[in-house]
């Protein structure tokens, strides 16, 4: 099986931030790496005997992760005030960028079992171990003159999403996800959670959480349907097929989607 985010691989810059500038981050990942491998497998055998309750061997999560977080405070990528949803944000990044880099997949197919499925113990777990750590680092830090991670983490995240029949896509990229993986929310704020329930395709490029006013829905009108460009926001017209390839009258950009 192969998993949409497989082929991603990080450029020459997010390869240099990464050794050079979060050097706490870079020395803890090969740990968390290596539980969330002993954790995939340990799930992996409870499909494969069709055990509920099979050994579980997961433990080993809490702990890295409690040590990635600090060392994430430590490289200021994370504020002390940073939300939980926010940081989980945050860390699918930095584990697709490290996977990138040459790790194992079935450590982060765990990281998206655990992240996007079991959404809500993972945020509730990353927020019971952010107030432990308001004891363990520095929370007078901020992270204003920290930019060039704030775009780090920016540029990996498309902001060109569009709902189509089937799902939801990015603009900018293969990353789609269909019906099923993901439900729409109003509490506590109203977007798309993605939970990749119904196929377990994760795809790590994909955020947790989409906001609306970030996710375009086509206007089809008399069979033409008008998107808008990801790039400078003009507004194009095409004849309506299944997949459309749009290319910019303004700026020249090129892109597919689905409709
Ligand atoms: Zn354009």
């Amino acid at each position: 099986m192969t998993y949409p985010f497989e082929t991603f691989r990080a450029t020459q810059k997010q390869t240099d931030f990464i050794q050079k500038k979060i050097p706490h981050v870079a020395s803890v990942m090969p740990e968390f790496f290596r539980v969330m491998v002993v954790a995939y497998t340990s799930i992996d055998q409870k499909n494969l005997y069709g055990m509920p309750h099979g050994i579980r061997q997961d433990l080993g999560v809490e702990t890295s992760l409690k040590l990635l977080l600090i060392a994430c405070c430590n490289d200021r990528l994370i504020a002390a005030n940073e939300s939980a949803k926010s940081v989980l944000e945050k860390l699918r990044v930095l584990t697709l960028l490290w996977y990138a880099k040459g790790a194992n997949l079935n450590a982060c197919l765990f990281f998206g079992y655990y992240f996007y499925t079991q959404h809500s113990n993972a945020l509730y777990l990353v927020k019971s171990i952010l107030q432990q750590n308001e004891f363990l680092v520095d929370v007078s830090q901020n992270l204003s003159d920290n930019s060039e991670s704030e775009s780090l983490f920016k540029a990996m995240r498309s902001s060109a999403w569009y709902k189509s029949v089937g799902g939801l896509g990015d603009k900018l990229s293969t990353a789609y996800v269909q019906e099923g993986d993901y439900i729409r929310t109003d509490l506590p704020k109203p977007g798309y959670l993605v939970h990749f329930k119904k196929t377990g395709m994760y795809d790590l490029r994909v955020p947790m959480f989409l906001d609306p006013a970030e996710v375009e829905v086509p206007v089809i009108q008399q069979s033409k349907v008008i998107v808008s460009c990801p790039k400078c926001h003009q507004k194009c017209r095409g004849p309506l097929f299944e997949h459309i390839e749009v290319s910019c009258p303004t700026c020249q950009q090129k892109w597919s989607q689905r409709t």
